[in-house]
């Protein structure tokens, strides 16, 4: 034990089983060193003794699997500038009945597996795991570093099921190209939760960003506009894809009531992911399916053909060019007669700035790292966590995807 986990001031003074078969345990005495003074908890400096409290207990990592506890009874010290109180317990927190070193090891496992799968491995409640991944989390937020961050991802997430307000969340992600991670996440998707976002990371983080990537969600653009105005704010091309992807699915649902009952119908039904892949990607019997669909005189393949030559937009290195590409585009998807089409032609024109700004910032916003953190953000949220709240989720994402510092150990558990 001193060699894994040394305490100054503490030593370990007995260890012993108790019990037998099932109920199995491995209790860890723990005494004061009889010439050192306990810390106050709150400056951490040596103070005379006042009286001992009881003995208190918490729980440690497992040992061969069997439950293992530290068991020590507290000084009250009387510090000249804090008052009366509790020693300093390097291996406790506050008033948890979990050690630190316990609090870290469950919470690194609760990234590898579920939280429940996390509890039965370990013998402990789900509640505990729970505790213990918040614990870590709010330790990290209020020691990471946010000094230097450039670029800004800005986005929503849907989570849960239907379409309501709260099933929506305000993602605020750091995406330079040396550190991508999540900043802040918070309910729903509105002006104020930006700005609470925004509020939270400080004004001289929103102040020194240079880049900021969204999508074409008004109240996210006006919060923007209006806090970032220093900043290259860029529609990214992910979500222009996205835009573009639903608007031929849009032709292809409504052209498949059109035809209700006919062939043509069943097959249009069928060509979902195929319609939404780039065509380069698409292969085999697939590829040819879809040479047959614009073959056909049918609007999806029409709409097809539209959002694949979008995808010439983003090769131009010339601002002009890429302009004059839109212009061009735009034009032709508003003759096309396809509704969502041209309902997505007048979104790019309106926002025609904030697009060819991506042109602008060439070379310093890589080509996807909002979906990459969106798709991340998907495996947490879908990964049978089984959060009860939306503080757990919440709890969950900065785990996995905030890249906070850990407590300093003297040694690593798993
Ligand atoms: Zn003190």
């Amino acid at each position: 034990m001193n060699r894994i986990q040394p305490f100054a001031g503490f030593v370990y003074r007995e260890v012993r089983f108790r019990g037998g078969g099932a109920s199995l345990r491995l209790d860890i005495h723990l005494e004061a060193h009889a010439s050192q003074d306990g810390r106050c908890a709150w400056c951490e400096k040596p103070a005379p003794g006042y009286d001992r409290l009881p003995e208190r207990s918490w729980s440690f990592v497992p040992l061969w699997g069997i439950p293992t506890a530290f068991h020590y009874a507290p000084r009250r010290v009387s510090c000249p500038e804090h008052g009366l109180g509790v020693e300093h317990l390097p291996w406790s927190a506050g008033k948890r009945p979990v050690t630190i070193a316990m609090m870290d090891f469950l919470a690194r496992w609760a990234r590898r597996l579920s939280w429940r799968e996390t509890a039965r491995a370990f013998q402990v409640s789900w509640e505990a795991v729970y505790r213990s991944v918040d614990w870590c989390v709010q330790w990290g937020l209020a020691r990471r570093q946010l000094e230097g961050v450039q670029a800004l991802g800005v986005d929503e997430i849907h989570w849960g099921k239907g379409l309501r307000a709260e099933n929506f969340l305000t993602v605020i992600y750091q995406i330079d190209a040396h550190c991508r991670r999540l900043l802040w996440v918070g309910p729903r998707r509105t002006q104020a939760s930006l700005r609470r976002g925004l509020a939270t990371l400080g004004s001289e983080l929103v102040q020194g960003v240079r880049f900021v990537c969204s999508d074409m969600w008004k109240p996210y653009l006006r919060v923007i506009a209006a806090q970032m105005g220093q900043a290259l704010h860029v529609l990214d091309r992910f979500h222009i894809n996205g835009h573009l992807n639903d608007a031929v699915d849009q032709v292809r649902r409504g052209e498949c009531r059109r035809l209700d009952g006919r062939p043509r119908a069943a097959q249009l039904k069928r060509m979902r992911w195929k319609l939404l892949r780039r065509g380069s990607r698409v292969r085999g019997h697939a590829k040819r399916q879809l040479w047959r669909l614009l073959g056909s005189k049918l609007a999806t393949g029409r709409a097809w053909m539209l959002k694949e030559s979008f995808d010439h937009f983003w090769s131009y290195r010339s601002v002009t060019w890429a302009a004059t590409f839109l212009a061009v585009w735009c034009e032709r998807a508003l003759r096309s007669r396809l509704e969502p089409m041209g309902k997505v032609a007048r979104m790019l024109r309106s926002h025609e700035e904030l697009i060819l700004n991506w042109f602008r910032a060439k070379g310093e916003i890589s080509n996807g790292p909002v979906e990459g953190l969106n798709n991340k953000i998907r495996v947490v949220t879908r990964r049978s966590y089984g959060f009860r709240t939306y503080h757990a989720m919440e709890t969950a994402l900065y785990h996995n995807l905030g890249r906070l510092p850990e407590p300093p150990l003297t040694h690593r558990f798993c």
